[in-house]
């Protein structure tokens, strides 16, 4: 290589110019991409292998233009896209990736900061602790719980439930598991992240305890007293309890404030999952759903499932910074700074050394729609779920399984588990509208999850008549 080779100009980014030009014709795709969604199919149509085949199997040796590979994006990626920002994706949950969380995307991208420690970008971690902390007040939470973003519930939980092992006082983290088994206490309705946690942190399946529910799918807190009292007579070592506020199945909200008065009873760890349920606290009319969660030792709240936020972006809070930070602070000779006792570094408070900078989406969203502009968006999500609900129960060939506290409906046709089946595969292929199923104490369900920007009651309204007309035209019963 020549010496006049090694310049920027041969060898180094691709040029800002054919950058802005790309860049505008994404931007403009973005626009009219929103627009239109309405036009396509929302579950992706592609059997599987198709996408794969349709593109080269080995890397290109010369590089190629932005423009060209935008082309083949629309061409060769859109067609195998589930479209989860489409109106009428209500399938697991109806999300929003709104244009504020976008635009902050981009920027964020274009900044490339690495927040793993305070001075690798101080706005990184001032950003993220001043979003979380309007979030932590529109939520209703107290003073005192500190938020820090994760790229999901399940990296939350597992971190809270690490606090959580790190809060007794066997040095787990210095020597190990102890001989006993550490025992943690969920409803049998609990996510699966939960149970996933245990298995990380080495707890074991056999000792995730699963709780049985009353018939609104609660926790049940004298079975979880009894299973407490059980198994510390076995020799168990109970160190932490995790309530949902939400739950990912019929979204049912466990009873907190009697689940923290055992937990503080017994002197557990109560961690409260909310990562759905957790937005509607920011009405005057669900701040009930965190009653109790000032007792809590940590929380988790998605701002990507239902605060229009860009997947990913989870908030944990916790009562105990010093104890998550305990868990998890490990600071390498060259990673000390003089300014460690004084700032937050982010790298102190989970598993990985690196952060994205998730707070400036969430900064973004907070200030784009306000406080009241989400309380607005949040109420009518319930409200068409309530509708929902009304047209459900007012027609004799279905019925609700479950109640729906928050914009989430679960109901069954009255006829069996294959039917149904049958009902949710046809509304999916058909790419009119994306519903989910799910297992109501071993009924088949379908189920219906409103979280989108861009739904209306059009949408929930043709979604609830394809419903019918299938279940009319094609079912045995
Ligand atoms: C969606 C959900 C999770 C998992 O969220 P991720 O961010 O995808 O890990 C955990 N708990 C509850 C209650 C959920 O609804």
């Amino acid at each position: 290589m020549s010496r006049s080779e090694i310049s920027v100009g041969q060898l180094g980014d691709i040029g800002t110019d054919e950058f802005r030009a790309a860049a505008h014709r994404a931007v403009e795709w973005i626009g009219q991409y929103l627009d239109t969604i309405r036009d396509r199919p929302v579950l992706s149509q592609v059997a599987p292998g198709d996408v794969r085949r349709s593109l080269p199997t080995v890397p290109p040796e010369q590089g190629e233009a932005l423009e060209a590979i935008i082309d083949d994006f629309e061409r060769l990626v859109l067609p195998g896209i589930t479209h989860w920002n489409h109106p009428r994706f209500f399938g697991y949950f109806g999300i929003t990736g709104s244009t504020p969380g976008i635009l902050a995307e981009l920027l964020i991208a274009a900044l490339n900061v690495n927040g793993m420690l305070w001075r690798t970008s101080p706005a990184a971690t001032e950003v993220e602790e001043v979003a979380c902390d309007w979030l932590r007040q529109a939520i209703g939470l107290p003073v005192g719980f500190s938020g820090v973003i994760n790229d999901t519930a399940s990296s939350s939980t597992l971190y809270a439930l690490a606090a959580a092992r790190e809060a007794l006082p066997i040095g787990v983290r210095q020597h190990g598991m102890p001989a006993a088994h550490l025992r943690m206490y969920v409803s049998e309705e609990a996510h699966s992240s939960v149970e996933k946690a245990g298995i990380v942190l080495g707890v074991g399946q056999d000792n995730v305890v699963k709780i049985s529910t009353d018939s609104a799918f609660r926790m049940d807190p004298d079975e979880l007293e009894k299973a407490i009292a059980r198994d510390r007579r076995a020799g168990h070592l109970p160190f932490a309890v995790v309530a949902t506020v939400g739950t990912t199945s019929v979204t049912a909200v466990d009873p907190v404030p009697a689940l923290a008065r055992v937990c503080q009873a017994e002197k557990l760890w109560l961690h409260v999952d909310a990562a759905y349920g957790g937005a509607a606290a920011v009405l005057d009319s669900h701040r009930w759903v965190l009653a109790g969660c000032d007792q809590a030792d940590s929380l988790v709240v998605n701002p990507h499932k239902w605060l229009f936020t860009p997947i990913d972006c989870s908030v944990l809070y916790c009562r105990h910074e010093d104890v998550l930070k305990s868990a998890f602070s490990l600071t390498p000779a060259y990673l000390k700074t003089p300014e460690a006792d004084s700032v937050r570094n982010l790298m102190d408070y989970g598993a990985s050394l690196g952060r994205r900078f998730r707070g400036l989406k969430l900064w973004f969203v907070l200030r784009a729609f306000g406080i009241e502009g989400a309380r607005r968006r949040i109420a009518a999500h319930i409200e068409m779920a309530q509708e929902l609900r009304r047209w459900i129960e007012a027609d004799a060939d279905f019925e609700l399984l479950a109640p729906s506290p928050f914009s989430t409906v679960v109901f069954r046709h009255r006829s069996d588990a294959a039917d149904n089946e049958r009902i949710h595969d046809e509304v999916n292929r058909s790419g009119e509208a994306l519903i989910s199923h799910t297992d109501v104490r071993g009924v088949y369900a379908l189920r219906i999850a409103i979280g989108n920007l861009r739904t209306t009651l059009d949408d929930v309204r043709a979604t609830w008549e394809l419903i019918r007309s299938i279940s009319q035209s094609s079912l045995s019963a």
